[in-house]
């Protein structure tokens, strides 16, 4: 018999005759896009959940960086994070910006701060760090260097959703903050992101970028694109919303439970939680160590045999990639962190029906670490 299997993530879906509801308005009144009532509403209601003054709803987080940088007019070249997802490097090409790599720190795998001003020449216009896995960057000492220096910052905080720090959500540091609602990602609306900023006239302009630059009937303002979430999108991301304290529950006891069950065991450490006071467990990373007996990728492939799929995030880096691997700050010994953890890391599943009985199995080929 086939065994089950488990996924690093499975999209949280609520039940489906919920949804009707949703559908049946959206039949009667026939609006399907163009910032329509459920666009309008779920900004709203995310701007309350979040606690953040404005945001502006996109298709998905990519083009939503994409946008973000084009808002503040970012040329030149940009500091950023080589362990991330690839769309953090990609979002600069398409600006036509240069990604310039710096390194990340051991204890939390985002963006070292100590690190950054070396990297900053006369052409750096901004900064581009990822709160990895949910964990917040040091967003004081980023602001720091980014006021010393005048570079704008904007953070890619696709993990980082709900995430709240001791001053409030982290989302409100830095000029511009990017969510991504992709389905794989805590809060989902299939597809979807978000740009969150902090006031009126940035959120105007936003606004406008995401359609086609249009600020009426006949007045085009900017070559903006078209990145608007539709109707469909935004309700059922309002009904997300109201399943988001059972998702956040059922993601903080997986990832106690992890902890708990893999403190002890030799070579593997758990990435430990940040300065959050509200974590979201938007991923679960272990560090494979060399005392662990079994390689990383042994492991890996190990887990995959018992129909297990944990993913290797973030490996290749964004470094390793052809159209990053020539430039200069993508060279090995100018990111010997981002090298070594991507070497080491492997995310383990989480998602809300992840069943204690699936997670003591994950665990017990964690511990049985034998060499076949
Ligand atoms: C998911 C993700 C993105 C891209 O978001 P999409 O909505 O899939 O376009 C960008 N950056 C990071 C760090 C991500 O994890």
């Amino acid at each position: 018999m086939a065994a089950e299997k488990i996924y690093v993530t499975q999209p949280y879906l609520p039940p489906l005759e919920e949804f009707i509801p949703y559908l049946e308005q959206i039949w009667a009144n026939k609006v399907l896009t163009n910032g329509g009532p459920f666009h309008q509403q779920l900004e709203q209601a995310l701007c309350r959940y979040l606690g953040v003054p404005h945001i502006s709803l996109f298709s998905n987080g990519t083009l939503a960086l994409i946008t973000a940088l084009q808002a503040l007019r970012i040329k030149g070249e940009v500091i950023t994070t080589p362990y991330s997802f690839v769309a953090t490097a990609h979002a600069l090409l398409w600006q036509n910006c240069t990604p310039v790599f710096v390194d990340i720190e051991p204890h939390t795998l985002n963006l070292d701060p100590a690190k950054i001003e070396a990297a900053i020449t006369p052409q750096t216009t901004a900064i581009l760090p990822v709160h990895c896995y949910g964990n917040p960057c040091d967003t004081a000492a980023i602001q720091k260097i980014a006021d010393n220096y005048n570079l704008r910052v904007i953070y890619d905080a696709a993990h980082a959703f709900g995430v709240q720090d001791a001053g409030g959500s982290i989302l409100r540091h830095g000029d511009l903050s990017v969510l991504s609602f992709h389905a794989t990602k805590v809060f989902n609306t299939f597809e979807g992101g978000a740009i969150i900023c902090h006031d009126a006239k940035t959120k105007q302009r936003i606004d406008h970028l995401k359609n086609f630059g249009f600020v009426d009937e006949v007045t085009v303002v900017a070559p903006g694109i078209n990145a608007k979430m539709s109707e469909i999108n935004a309700a059922f991301g309002l009904l997300q919303l109201e399943h988001m304290p059972h998702v956040m529950q059922r993601r903080a006891e997986i990832d106690a439970y992890y902890r708990e069950q893999l403190a002890h065991v030799p070579g593997i450490t758990c990435l430990p939680q940040g300065h959050q006071t509200v974590a979201n467990h938007s991923y679960f990373p272990i560090l494979v160590g060399p005392e662990y007996p079994l390689s990383r990728d042994a492991l890996y492939e190990k887990l995959k045999e018992h129909g297990i799929y944990a993913r290797r995030y973030f490996y290749p880096l964004i470094t390793d990639f052809p159209m990053y691997k020539n430039l200069s700050s993508a060279n090995k010994s100018n990111i010997l962190n981002s090298k070594e953890f991507s070497e080491q890391v492997l995310c383990a599943p989480i998602f809300p029906e992840l069943s204690l009985k699936n997670q003591i199995k994950i665990i017990d080929i964690i511990k049985s670490s034998e060499i076949r």
